[in-house]
């Protein structure tokens, strides 16, 4: 399907209309912020079954693979957001030094201004919509910018948004290279952008001219460790092969690479046998034409990872095939060791490499030498192994005994760090994004002779009593 590019003259008659906007306080009332946010949430009930047409169109996903990690968390997440807005906005009243108690000590939160969201085509709505959800609550006027890589998708959120939203407020802005290029010439006070380490040099570099606040949540190679000795390793082996078979394992957050003991390594690959066969009993598995399996985006990926595969010098143990429509078998690949083609970026693609490590302090080694991931997978029941991971190695999240899960759970943080990005979202974080804690302080006229000691001419005794802070006692360790 053919993507209409908005013109870039229209992008930036989408940005003057949304500063004048911004600057009218149209979005600062929390009841217009709420009606916004439960029309989101229609938006994305309303039009299922479109959307998730044009999602299927775009990605060839099944429909489960829609819904969970997209549809739910956006209408849900949408919500929940309107129902938290007065709590999330209450300005807080900090505990101050008790001679301050009469200067009406305030944190206020104000949105931080008119905002920027550029997503990725591999979740074509809750890369950018999450964080809409976000802005809204803040306050702050939004462009969203989707990929061109989903078009369907991309068009009718682009047609969906004007008969839902307030478009003095919210828009779409669609195009490729030269479109973004030109949104990122423009002044906004937030940019959240979610793709590739590539791309987010360029975005934080363009970001940089204007001292723009940035989230970058990037792409990474999600490491797995299975602690063999204490651990289901069927469940561990089913657990991670979904993980991977979602989108074909073009995700973010896909178990990317298994650390294994090596005296476990033959019976973790049987498990994993014993799971594909489970999830395709068709007559030609994974490829069979009835089965389920995602497809890779273009020509470009299948042909990279094909060639990755070409190119390992592990063993093949499973897979390997392809069938021509760009869909891949989930494949196993053992004895894969760390400078082989499948561990020099992320793989982006349904391949498992079976890395085998002595024990769980190597597998920490390998992990630490690496550039920081988005997720860390543990497979684990002991708490001493819980323990080295949570305390010995750094991760946006570390998830122990399953993959993939984290997007539902609106209470806790999704956002990479190091190499896998900065700032964080969901919930409440999607919120304090979009945010600037403003403190608010009142020195009442009364208080006046408690400031003599600071005006000219100055005296020693003023010095003594302003040093006061600075002499308190500290205390013992
Ligand atoms: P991408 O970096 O190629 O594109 C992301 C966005 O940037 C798109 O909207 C695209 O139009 C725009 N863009 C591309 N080139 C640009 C340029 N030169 N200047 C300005 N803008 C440009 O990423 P992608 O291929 O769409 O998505 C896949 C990547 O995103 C993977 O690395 C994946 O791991 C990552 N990702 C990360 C998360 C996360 O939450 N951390 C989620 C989804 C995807």
């Amino acid at each position: 399907m053919a993507l209409k590019y908005t013109t870039i003259e229209d992008l930036q008659s989408a940005h003057a209309e949304l500063r004048k906007s911004f600057q009218a306080r149209k979005t600062i009332p929390l009841a217009f912020r709420r009606a916004q946010l439960l029309q989101l949430a229609r938006l994305f009930q309303e039009n299922n079954d479109r959307l998730m047409a044009a999602h299927n169109s775009d990605l060839g996903r099944h429909k489960l693979e829609i819904t969970l990690p997209e549809m739910g968390p956006i209408v849900s997440g949408a919500v929940r957001a309107a129902e938290s807005l007065e709590e999330w906005n209450k300005p807080e009243k900090p505990v101050v030094e008790e001679w301050r108690n009469s200067w009406d000590t305030t944190v206020y939160t104000t949105p931080k201004g008119v905002v920027l969201i550029i997503g990725p085509w591999n979740y074509p709505f809750v890369c950018t919509i999450l964080p809409l959800i976000g802005a809204i609550a803040a306050g702050c006027p939004c462009v969203v910018k989707p990929s061109k890589f989903s078009p369907a998708s991309a068009q009718l959120l682009a047609e969906l948004f004007p008969k839902y939203l307030d478009t003095s407020v919210y828009r779409i802005v669609n195009g490729a290279v030269a479109e973004t290029t030109a949104l990122l010439e423009l002044k906004w006070e937030h940019i959240f952008f979610t793709g590739s380490g590539r791309v987010g040099r360029i975005i934080a570099a363009a970001a940089v001219k204007h001292v723009t606040p940035l989230t970058l949540e990037l792409g990474s190679k999600s490491p797995v460790f299975i602690d063999a000795d204490n651990t289901d390793i069927e469940l561990a082996a089913k657990r991670i092969l979904w993980g991977k078979q979602q989108n074909a394992g073009q995700c973010c957050m896909s178990p990317d690479y298994v650390l294994v003991p090596r005296a476990h390594q033959d019976a973790v690959a049987e498990a994993f046998k014993k799971a594909y066969q489970k999830f395709w009993p068709h007559p030609k598995g994974a490829l069979d034409p009835s089965s389920e399996l995602s497809s890779i985006l273009n020509q470009h990926h299948y042909g990279r990872i094909m060639e990755l595969l070409r190119r390992t010098e592990g063993n093949i143990t499973h897979g390997g095939n392809a069938d021509g429509l760009k869909r891949i078998e989930p494949t196993l690949v053992t004895d894969v060791r760390l400078d082989d083609s499948l561990m020099e970026d992320e793989l982006f693609g349904p391949i498992i490499p079976l890395v085998p490590v002595n024990d769980v302090l190597d597998a920490i080694q390998i992990i630490q030498a690496r550039p920081v991931p988005l997720v860390i997978y543990v497979f684990t029941d002991s708490e001493e192994t819980k323990t080295k991971f949570l305390e010995s190695t750094s991760s946006g999240t570390l998830v122990l005994n399953d993959t993939f899960t984290q997007l539902g759970i609106h209470e806790m943080p999704f956002g990479g760090q190091g190499d896998s990005g900065y700032g964080s979202y969901l919930g409440k974080f999607s919120f304090n994004t979009f945010v600037h804690r403003r403190s608010y302080i009142n020195v009442p006229p009364a208080f006046e002779p408690f400031l003599g000691h600071r005006y000219p001419p100055f005296t020693e005794e003023g010095f003594q009593a302003l040093s006061a802070p600075a002499n308190i006692k500290i205390p013992d360790c």
